[in-house]
């Protein structure tokens, strides 16, 4: 077994990572570090959780211990997608190189650009940035790329969804011709691969298992939800996931609740803390720092439901998630895996749960399609029998309205359509999709930019059109350049 001093690092990374537990390399660690030391290329298809930030950041920390960095011209770059990748990378760092002498900047939205600017002007060895506000910077002139020796791109399949593709040529244009790239991306999209062949020299490939196939450590169950009637849908479906989560009892330290769409995300909080839960939502609309906030606050147990909408919570790294409930089905297969990611990392063990309304059939479909297999079916919570239906119960007239909240009841199981005592209406009639177009946890570009639109992405994502509804006619979603081509 390969062992963390076989690679070649330097014995002030290794110590760092003596330190931060590790025993051995990972996959991706394994396959990526050797070439990375050499000077080459590395392409390396591999989600998070499977320790692929160490992968780029140890290399580099050993390659740019020697050599001291320039006023704004920073050394190396890494690129990711949001601004809450970039503070996890740039995280990395601090814990990695930590006997190390090496000066970093975080270029992300949220922060101020003079202090972002008197950091690099002093000069830095590791600039981790977003593609928008990288461009902004470098647009005020306040910013050389001509010294980048490394440029790390990160989660490339997610720069592709957020429309960022276009900003990424463009920084790829403006660093040496001569610089080492490391490439990461889950996925190897035709356009993720057009940008390799383009600007990737003869990299080594590394490619790790996908982390469905990969981790076996995830239950992972299906329940079917159908409402009793279409107007109460919104409060039957906020009290069947009530049940379903007292279903789990204590084995349910804390869970992140997926939603497809935004304003589910808040309607979904609120109920939660309603009945008494410790929820709290995480979308592209709350402001970064409350972003981080939430974050900590899940990371460190104060919040113990984190409601989530995709583009705030894939990719990110938070260990001990005990369960992961998706509200819905996701509407793009591959997000089934970045979601049901967030549980059983390194090895332990995790707990899905899915709710699946009929017109999510679909969808649900191409996620079996993905993972090759079907996903285990159970009951709806409370209920013995097999019907597929949450039971059909009338509003009890006996209840108060205002149910006060849970804190002191215990969670049993109870039937699902029984426990909403006031029906929630969505406040907004036609939600829509978080979609990249807003790209919700990532940058605001300020100039003008050459960031494609939603309709310029490819690999079939255009979720972007607004106020179709559900039904949209497949010619809208078609792309232009298909033709074009
Ligand atoms: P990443 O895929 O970079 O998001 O990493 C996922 C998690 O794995 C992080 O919490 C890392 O701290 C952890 N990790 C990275 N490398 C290793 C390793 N070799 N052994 C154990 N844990 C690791």
């Amino acid at each position: 077994m390969t062992k963390f001093s076989d690679l070649k690092l330097s014995p002030k990374v290794l110590k760092a990572v003596e330190e931060a537990g590790y025993e051995t390399p990972t996959p991706i660690q394994e396959g990526a570090i050797p070439p990375a030391l050499e000077g080459r290329d590395v392409l390396g298809i591999a989600q998070t959780g499977t320790g692929k930030t160490a992968s780029f950041t140890l290399p580099m920390i050993t390659l740019l211990a020697r050599g001291r960095a320039r006023a704004r011209m920073p050394r190396s770059l890494v690129l990711c997608p949001t601004r809450e990748l970039a503070a996890q990378v740039a995280e990395n760092f601090d814990t990695y190189a930590k006997h190390v002498k090496l000066t970093k900047a975080l270029l992300i939205g949220g922060v101020s650009f003079k202090e972002q600017d008197q950091l690099i002007d002093r000069g830095v060895d590791v600039l981790i940035a977003t593609p928008g506000r990288l461009l902004d910077h470098f647009e005020r002139g306040k910013l050389l790329l001509t010294g980048v020796q490394i440029m790390v791109v990160d989660e490339a399949d997610r720069m592709l969804d957020m429309g960022f593709i276009p900003d990424i040529e463009r920084i790829f244009g403006l660093v040496p011709f001569t610089r080492q790239t490391l490439f990461f991306s889950a996925t190897m999209a035709p356009e993720i691969e057009r940008i390799t062949n383009t600007f990737l020299s003869n990299p080594a490939r590394i490619e790790v298992a996908r982390q469905a196939t990969a981790s076996a450590t995830i239950e992972q169950k299906l329940v079917m939800f159908k409402p009793s009637r279409r107007d109460r849908a919104a409060s039957e479906k906020t009290a069947f996931l009530r049940a379903l989560i007292d279903g789990e009892g204590d084995a349910c330290t804390n869970a992140i609740i997926f939603c497809n769409r935004k304003t589910d995300v808040d309607i979904v909080a609120k109920s939660l803390q309603k009945h008494g839960y410790n929820a709290q939502p995480i979308h592209g609309d709350l402001e970064q720092s409350r972003r981080m906030e939430v974050l900590q606050g899940f990371r460190d147990g104060t919040i113990k439901f984190l409601c989530a909408s995709d583009v705030a919570a894939r990719g990110l790294d938070i260990p001990n998630v005990s369960h992961v409930i998706n509200y819905d089905v996701p509407g793009h297969a591959e997000d089934y895996i970045h979601r049901i990611g967030r549980t059983g990392r390194a090895g332990r063990k995790g707990k899905t749960l899915m709710i699946c309304e009929p017109r999510d059939e679909k969808n649900l479909d191409a996620v079996e399609r993905l993972i090759e297999g079907k996903i285990d079916r159970i009951d709806p919570p409370g209920q013995a029998s097999k019907s597929d239906a949450p039971r059909e119960e009338k509003p009890r007239e006996d209840k108060p309205r205002d149910e006060a909240p849970r804190e002191a009841k215990p969670k049993g199981r109870k039937p699902a359509a029984k426990a909403e005592p006031k029906p929630e209406a969505r406040p907004d009639p036609a939600p829509q999709p978080e979609t990249p177009q807003a790209p919700a946890a990532s940058e605001p570009r300020q100039s003008g930019s050459s960031r494609g639109s939603a309709s310029k992405r490819s690999g079939g994502r255009d979720k972007g059109v607004v106020g179709m509804g559900d039904h949209l006619p497949g010619f809208i979603a078609k792309s232009f350049e298909e033709r074009l081509d």
